[in-house]
């Protein structure tokens, strides 16, 4: 091995002994003057900026490749390390002899001569493109996977509470106040069917503003109900737009909500942000994750909706009696003892009628069993007519009823049992076409305004006063008369 040769004095010496060595190196390397002349590029450098340009353009050739947003920004570097003589790091695009923009991490140290003295700035290129793009697309996933996980742990909260939520009302601001979070930037509204099925109607909406959809539609005024499918509007003609949403809404989506193959309803969104894109996969991206979110979201609303639609109705099933959906016994039970306690603290008065159909034995016997029932149901309608919204009727039994009548005076709840005393043998009951002979009720009435110590023998009270109405002869009112 030779001995190493004395330090050089000059840059330009630097190049020559640079310049045997740094030729062939795998990267690419350059060397410029103190006044920021390039006096020297390897093969390797030439070759990727072209070796016509480097002979036509000679230390110009760099600066013509640099992209012309990035050579501000090079000049600017170059400046600063020029005057202060320190080593730098830039990365900027430059145009490869292909044409093709790569990125370049470029990286400069100063030349100090033997004497001291600045002579300018050794350095490499490396093509950093591959790196940087795999670098960018990890740091697109990461955040995409972060902004996944944020949207499943919301659905979870969500879920969380429509679990625990009693009655559909309860669900909807629970669904707006997390709608609003999974889906910042856009406005939405959840449709859901009427009872009878005939209508679709906004329940719910959240976002800036309201949508520009109608609260009020039919399933045929939407794509997505007619089909059972999602329809999504973000067609820039404007083509096949639901008949509930306005013309000027460039992008909506509805998404119908079906559970256990019923169509509960559906969800309607759409963008209310600018929206900006680089690329068409870009684009693409982002509609078919928030597609997806969608999806995931009315899945999630489905099946909760419709466990909680089973369980009103499994609810109402036991409170109500099948035949005539008044309230059966257990029902009465429970508010007689809530309304009793209510009236006691407020001290007004209560009433309970009880009331026991005349012979009703005697008349399934001669009109039929379903004859009898529709009696059963039709003496049911006029009590509803008879009584007030807040008394609470029930089919305590067979063919006798109760009616609670909380916070009246008694000359009311015998005005109303009168009433319906009255009215019952006028009314015309249908039976296979044919008009039923009238019939009469007996009717027991109990009333407590402050001996409410009594209060758990009321229904016992109304019973004896009916035993007594019967006894008298039948279709008539008693008032128990209190110990
Ligand atoms: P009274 O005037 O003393 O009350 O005579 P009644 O015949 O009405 O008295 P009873 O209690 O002996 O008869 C009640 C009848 O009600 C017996 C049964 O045939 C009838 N009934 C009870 N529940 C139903 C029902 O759900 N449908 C029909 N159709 N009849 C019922
Ligand atoms: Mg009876
Ligand atoms: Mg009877």
């Amino acid at each position: 091995m030779t001995k190493p040769s004395e330090p050089t004095k000059t840059i330009e010496a630097l190049a020559i002994n640079f310049q045997t060595l740094a030729e062939d190196a795998p990267v690419m390397l350059w060397l410029t003057n103190n006044k920021g002349e390039n006096i020297f590029s390897n093969n390797i450098y030439k070759l990727f900026i072209g070796r016509e340009n480097v002979e036509k353009l000679g230390g110009k050739a760099w600066f013509n490749a640099l992209h012309p947003d990035d050579q501000q920004n090079c000049l600017d570097v170059f400046e600063d390390a020029f005057a202060t003589h320190k080593s730098f790091e830039m990365e900027y695009r430059l145009k490869r002899r292909d044409g093709e923009y790569r990125i370049i991490l470029d990286r400069g140290e100063p030349y100090i001569d033997s004497n001291g003295k600045f002579s300018g700035f050794i350095g490499s290129s490396t093509d950093i493109t591959e790196g940087k793009s795999s670098e960018d697309e990890l740091k697109k996933s990461h955040t995409e996977l972060t902004q996944y996980n944020q949207e499943m742990s919301l659905i979870n909260q969500l879920n969380s509470y429509l679990q625990v939520c009693r009655t559909l009302p309860e669900t909807y601001p629970v669904i707006q106040h997390y709608a609003e979070q999974i889906f910042p930037n856009w406005l939405g509204s959840l449709y859901l069917f009427n009872e009878n099925k005939t209508l679709v109607e906004s329940m719910t909406s959240w976002g800036a503003r309201p949508t520009k959809s109608s609260d009020i539609i039919t399933a045929d005024d939407c794509w997505a109900l007619r089909q059972g499918k999602e329809h999504i509007g973000f067609d820039e003609e404007k083509r096949l737009r639901c008949e509930h949403v306005d013309a000027d809404i460039d992008s909506y989506t509805c998404v119908p909500i079906i559970a256990q193959g019923e169509m509960l309803g559906m969800l309607h969104m759409e963008y209310s942000g600018k929206l900006s894109f680089e690329t068409d996969e870009e684009k693409h991206r982002f509609f078919h994750s928030r597609q997806r979110l969608m999806k995931t979201t009315t899945d999630n609303l489905a099946l909760s909706l419709v466990s909680l639609k089973l369980r009103e109705a499994l609810k109402l099933q036991s409170i109500r009696d099948p035949l005539t959906s008044l309230f059966n016994r257990r029902y009465m039970e429970e508010s007689l003892e809530m309304e009793i306690s209510r009236c006691s603290r407020t001290t007004q008065g209560l009433g309970v009628i009880m009331s026991d159909i005349d012979h009703f034995k005697k008349f399934n016997d001669t009109y039929g069993h379903d004859a009898g029932d529709v009696v059963l149901v039709e003496f049911s309608k006029l009590m509803l007519e008879c009584f007030r919204d807040t008394d609470i009727i029930c089919r305590y039994g067979g063919e006798e009823f109760i009616v609670i009548m909380p916070a009246v005076d008694q000359e009311l709840v015998m005005q109303r049992a009168q009433m319906m005393c009255d009215r019952l043998p006028k009314l015309e009951i249908i039976y296979n076409g044919k008009a039923l002979p009238p019939i009469t009720s007996s009717f027991g009435v109990a009333y407590l305004n402050d001996k409410f110590n009594h209060a758990n023998q009321l229904v016992k009270f109304a019973d004896s006063a009916l035993y007594r109405a019967k006894d008298l002869g039948r279709n008539q009112v008693v008032l128990y008369d209190n110990p």
